[in-house]
C-alpha cells in the first residue's frame, strides 16, 4: 500500500533538493504536486484541501524561510500534517476499570471483522487478558460457525448461539442482541476480562443493520466500538465511515487489507474525516497478521 502515493512525493521532494530558498511559485508548485498525489491515491476532497492548506501556509511561513535546508524542511512538515491526519497519538484500548472491558466490531459484510475478532482475542490473551468472544453475526449463513474456528486458531473462548454445534455454552438463538448481552453475562460469570463482540454487515450500509448495531451498542455499553474498514475501498471509504459514525459512534478504526494494493486513500481520510484515530492494522489472513496502529510510523513509511 501507498507505493504509488510514496513514490510521487518522494519525486516531488527531489525537485526541490539544492534549492537555498524557496520562492512562492516553489512551493505553489509542490503543493500541487502532493495534490495530485492524495486524489489518485483516492485521498477524499476535503481531507486533501485541508491537508495541502496547511501545507501551503507552514511551507510559507517562518520555520522553512529560517531553515537551512527548506526542502528538508518541508518534508518534516508534510511527515507531521501525514501523522496528524492519521490521528496523531498511537491510540491504544482504553480498558474498563470494572471488567469486562465491552469491544464491539461494526463495519460492512467482507470487511474483515471476524477475521479481526481472533486476530484481536490472540493478541490480548498473550498479553495476559482472557478475552471472549461473541458471536453476533447472526446474519450471514456461517459466521457463528467460523467465528467458532477463528476462536480454535486463535485459542480464544467463542460464546456462540447456536446448539448442537461446538459451542460449549446454552446459548438462545435468533435475536443478536440478547446474545451479545448474554455474551457479557456468560464473560462476567466465567471472568473473562475483555468481551469482544462481533455483529453483522451488509455489502452496503443498510438501515436496518445500522438498527441491529446500534442495538447492540446500547444493550452492550462497549467502552470501544471498532469500525473495521477494508483499505480497498477507496473513495467510499468516507461515506460508509460517516454513515457509521452516525449510526454506531465508534471510537476507533481498524484498517483491513493493508497487505493489498490499496492506494490508501482511505486509510488517509477516515481518521480525518470522523476525527477518530486509526488503532489498528489487519496486514493479512493470519491471525497474527495484526498489528497496533502507529501514525508516526506510516507517516514515515509513506515519506521514505
Ligand atoms: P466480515 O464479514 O467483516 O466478518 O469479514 P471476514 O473476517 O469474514 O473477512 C472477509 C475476508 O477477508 C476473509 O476471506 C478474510 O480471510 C479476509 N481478510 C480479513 N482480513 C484480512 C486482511 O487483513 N488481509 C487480507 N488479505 N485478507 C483479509
Amino acid at each position: 500500500m501507498f507505493n504509488s502515493l510514496s513514490d510521487r512525493l518522494t519525486a516531488t521532494f527531489k525537485n526541490l533538493r539544492g534549492k537555498g530558498r524557496l520562492s512562492e511559485a516553489d512551493v505553489d508548485a509542490t503543493v500541487r504536486e502532493i495534490r495530485r498525489a492524495l486524489l489518485d491515491a483516492d485521498v477524499a476532497v476535503p481531507v486533501v484541501r485541508e491537508f495541502t492548506a496547511s501545507i501551503r501556509e507552514r511551507a510559507l511561513g517562518a520555520e522553512v524561510a529560517a531553515a537551512l535546508n527548506p526542502a528538508q524542511q518541508i518534508v518534516k512538515i508534510v511527515n507531521e500534517e501525514l501523522k496528524d491526519i492519521l490521528g496523531g497519538a498511537t491510540r491504544r484500548i482504553r480498558f474498563a476499570k470494572n471488567p469486562p472491558t465491552v469491544i464491539m466490531l461494526a463495519g460492512l459484510q467482507g470487511a474483515g471483522k471476524t477475521t479481526l475478532a481472533g486476530k484481536l482475542g490472540k493478541w490480548l490473551a498473550a498479553q495476559g487478558h482472557k478475552p471472549l468472544l461473541v458471536a453476533a453475526d447472526l446474519q450471514r449463513p456461517n459466521a457463528v460457525t467460523q467465528l467458532q474456528i477463528v476462536g480454535q486458531r486463535a485459542g480464544v473462548k467463542v460464546y456462540a448461539p447456536h446448539p448442537g454445534t461446538t459451542s460449549e455454552t446454552d446459548v438462545p438463538t435468533g435475536n443478536p442482541v440478547q446474545v451479545a448481552r448474554d455474551g457479557v453475562t456468560e464473560a462476567r460469570n466465567k471472568l473473562h476480562d475483555v468481551v469482544i463482540i462481533d455483529t453483522a454487515g451488509r455489502l452496503g450500509v443498510d438501515a436496518e443493520m445500522m438498527q441491529q448495531a446500534a442495538d447492540i451498542r446500547t444493550a452492550t455499553r462497549p467502552d470501544e466500538v471498532l469500525f473495521v474498514i477494508d483499505a480497498m475501498i477507496g473513495q467510499d471509504a468516507v461515506n460508509t465511515a460517516l454513515a457509521f459514525q452516525e449510526g454506531v459512534a465508534f471510537t476507533g478504526v481498524v484498517l483491513s487489507k493493508l497487505d493489498g494494493d490499496a492506494r490508501g486513500g482511505a486509510a488517509l481520510s477516515v481518521a480525518s474525516v470522523t476525527g477518530q484515530p486509526v488503532m489498528f492494522a489487519s496486514t493479512g489472513e493470519g491471525l497474527d497478521d495484526f498489528e497496533l496502529f502507529h501514525p508516526d510510523r506510516m507517516a514515515g513509511r509513506i515519506l521514505d
